[in-house]
C-alpha cells in the first residue's frame, strides 16, 4: 500500500516521524501544499517564505535520492487543503495520509478537516508529534491544567521525559522508484524575494543546519550562558530559521546538547544546560499556543491588559520600524532585523519593550512587524516574546520591569561595536557617547534626537498598568 506524506514545517528527511514511520510500512509519495494567500495573511515574511522554498527544493532532492517523489499542489489557502489532498490521494491510489502536527488555531483546524475528510472516505490518517518533545496537552500541572510559568514547566518536563521522546529517528531506507501518473510541475523556487543580504547569510538545507548545530555545540555552547546576551558576539546558534521551518528538529538539537553534557539535564556544563533550557522555552510557547486558542486570535494572555490605552501614534511607530528613534541600540537592532531577517534575542526584548512600554504602542503592531521581516517568524515564539515584553503574557516580565535602552546599550554593547555595524553615521563616536549621543555636545551627525523621554514614558506606562488594578 501507498501513503501520502504531507510536508509542512518539517522540511527534512532526518528525524521526521511522519516520513520515517510511513516509509517503514508503506511505499510513500511526498506532497507539499503552496498556500501563499494564507501565509501572507499570517504575516509570514518574504524572507521566511523564500527560505521555505529553498529548503523545499533541497528536500525534493533528498527525497528523490530515497526514491520518493514530491508532488506540489496549490490550494492557496488552508481551507482548500483537505479537498485537494484527498483528490491527489485518490489519483495516486494512496490508502492514507500522514503528517506531523503543527500548532496554531488555523493549522490545527486545517489538520482536523483533513483527518475528518480522509476518515470519511475510509482512508487512513496518521498524525505525529514533532515540534515538541512532549505532545502539548500531555504535560499538565497538579491541577490538570497547562503550566503557565516556565520554570515549573521545564522541571516537570525534565522529570517525565522518556528517552524515546528525545532520540532522533534515522533517515528512512531507500525505496523502489514509484511510477506516478503525470502530475503538473510547479516552479516554486522563485515565488518569493528576500531582502538583499539574506541568501548568503542563510543557506538552505539539512547539511547546513547540521553543520551549524555541530559547530555551535563544539565551539560556542560552553560559553553560551556567559556570552549569549552580547549582540556583537556570535555566541548563539542561529538555528532558529532552521528550527522554525523544520530543517532541523528540536529533538536533534536537544539530543546533541544532552550528549555533549554527558546525558545530564540539570547539572554538568552551565552553557549546555542554559541552551537546553532555551530550547524548552520554544517547547513551552508551543504548549501555551495549543492550550490557549485566544493567542492565535491576537488576544492578550492576561485578559485585563486588553484595557490598556495604547497610543495610536503613527509617527513614533514608523520611527521605530525605520530605526530612527534616536536610541542607537534600538535603531541598530531594527536595522539588523530589516536587513538580515533576524535579530539577536537580547535586542528583540529591548526593541519590544521600547515599543510597548516607552512608546506605549500595542504589542500586536510590533508582533506583526517582526513577522513581516523575520526569517524565523514563528507564531508561538514571537507571540510569546512580544507578550512577555509587553507584560501581557504568560510568565511575562512584571509590568514595572522596563529596560532602559541606554543602560542596556552600555551593558551589552559596551564598546558600541554592534551599533557601529548598523549605524555608520555613529562610527566615529566614542565608546561612551555612542549610547546616548544627545547627552553630549556633538554636532554634525546625521542622527535623530530621541523621540521620547525615557523617564516620562516610564511614569506614563506604570500608571496605565496600575490603573488596570483599580476597579
Ligand atoms: P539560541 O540562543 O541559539 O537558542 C536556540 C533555540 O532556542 C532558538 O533557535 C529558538 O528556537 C529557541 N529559543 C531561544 N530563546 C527562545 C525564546 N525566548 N523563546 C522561544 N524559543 C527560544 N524565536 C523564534 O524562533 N521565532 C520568532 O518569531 C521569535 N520572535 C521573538 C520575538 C520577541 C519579542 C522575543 C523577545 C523573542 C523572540 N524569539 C523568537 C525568541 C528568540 O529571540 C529567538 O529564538 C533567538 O534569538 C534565535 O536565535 P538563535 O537560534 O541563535 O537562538
Amino acid at each position: 500500500s501507498r501513503t501520502l506524506v504531507w510536508f509542512r514545517s518539517d522540511l527534512r528527511v532526518r528525524d521526521n516521524p511522519a516520513l520515517f514511520h510511513s516509509a517503514a510500512k508503506n511505499e510513500v509519495v511526498a506532497v507539499y501544499c503552496l498556500c501563499p494567500d494564507q501565509w501572507l495573511e499570517h504575516n509570514d515574511s518574504p524572507n521566511k517564505l523564500w527560505f521555505w522554498m529553498q529548503n523545499l527544493n533541497q528536500l525534493e532532492q533528498s527525497l528523490n535520492k530515497l526514491g520518493i517523489p514530491l508532488v506540489i499542489i496549490q490550494p492557496d489557502r488552508f481551507e482548500n487543503c483537505a479537498k485537494q489532498l484527498l483528490e491527489l490521494a485518490q489519483n495516486l491510489k494512496c490508502d492514507g495520509i500522514s503528517y506531523n502536527n503543527e500548532h496554531g488555531l488555523n493549522e490545527e483546524h486545517r489538520d482536523l478537516c483533513v483527518e475528518q475528510l480522509f476518515r470519511k472516505k475510509n482512508l487512513e490518517c496518521q498524525r505525529f508529534t514533532d515540534q515538541t518533545l512532549i505532545t502539548p496537552g500531555q504535560l499538565l500541572n497538579g491541577k490538570g491544567e497547562y503550566f503557565k510559568v516556565f520554570t515549573p514547566f521545564r522541571k516537570a518536563l525534565y522529570r517525565t521525559i522518556e528517552p524515546h521522546q528525545i532520540q532522533p529517528l534515522p533517515v528512512p531506507e531507500k525505496q523502489k522508484s514509484v511510477l506516478l501518473p503525470e502530475v503538473e510541475k510547479v516552479d516554486y523556487k522563485d515565488l518569493f524575494s528576500p531582502a538583499e543580504a539574506i541568501s548568503q547569510r542563510w543557506p538552505a538545507g539539512e547539511e547546513e543546519a547540521g553543520d551549524r548545530l555541530k559547530a555551535f555545540i563544539e565551539l560556542h555552547a560552553i560559553d553560551y550562558k556567559k556570552l549569549r546576551d552580547y549582540p556583537a558576539i556570535d555566541a548563539t546558534s542561529t538555528l532558529s530559521p532552521y528550527l522554525v521551518s523544520g530543517v532541523i528538529s528540536l529533538r536533534q538539537c536537544f539530543y546533541a546538547a544532552l550528549q555533549a553534557n554527558n546525558g545530564e539535564l540539570d547539572s554538568g556544563n552551565d552553557g549546555l544546560q542554559c541552551w537546553m533550557s532555551e530550547l524548552i522555552w520554544r517547547e513551552f510557547y508551543k504548549h501555551i499556543l495549543h492550550g490557549f486558542p485566544r493567542l492565535s486570535k491576537g488576544q492578550a494572555f492576561i485578559t485585563e491588559t486588553e484595557r490598556l490605552p495604547w497610543s495610536q501614534n503613527n509617527k513614533t511607530f514608523n520611527a521605530w520600524c525605520n530605526g530612527e528613534t534616536g536610541f542607537p541600540l534600538v535603531d541598530a537592532a531594527m536595522k539588523q532585523l530589516v536587513n538580515t531577517g533576524w535579530m539577536h534575542n537580547r535586542l528583540r526584548m529591548v526593541t519590544a519593550m521600547f515599543l510597548t512600554k516607552n512608546l506605549m504602542i500595542d504589542w500586536r503592531l510590533g508582533e506583526a512587524f517582526f513577522m513581516q521581516h523575520l526569517i524565523d517568524g514563528d507564531l508561538s515564539a514571537n507571540n510569546g516574546g512580544w507578550q512577555w515584553s509587553a507584560s501581557t503574557g504568560t510568565d511575562a516580565a512584571p509590568y514595572f520591569r522596563m529596560f532602559n535602552p541606554v543602560s542596556q546599550s552600555e551593558k551589552f554593547d559596551a564598546s558600541g561595536q554592534f551599533i557601529r555595524q548598523w549605524l555608520p553615521q555613529l562610527k566615529e563616536q566614542g565608546n561612551k557617547e555612542i549610547h546616548a549621543p544627545w547627552q553630549y555636545d556633538i554636532h554634525d551627525i546625521d542622527y535623530p534626537t530621541p523621540i521620547i523621554d525615557h523617564k516620562l514614558s516610564r511614569e506614563k506606562v506604570l500608571s496605565a498598568f496600575k490603573a488596570l488594578k483599580q476597579p
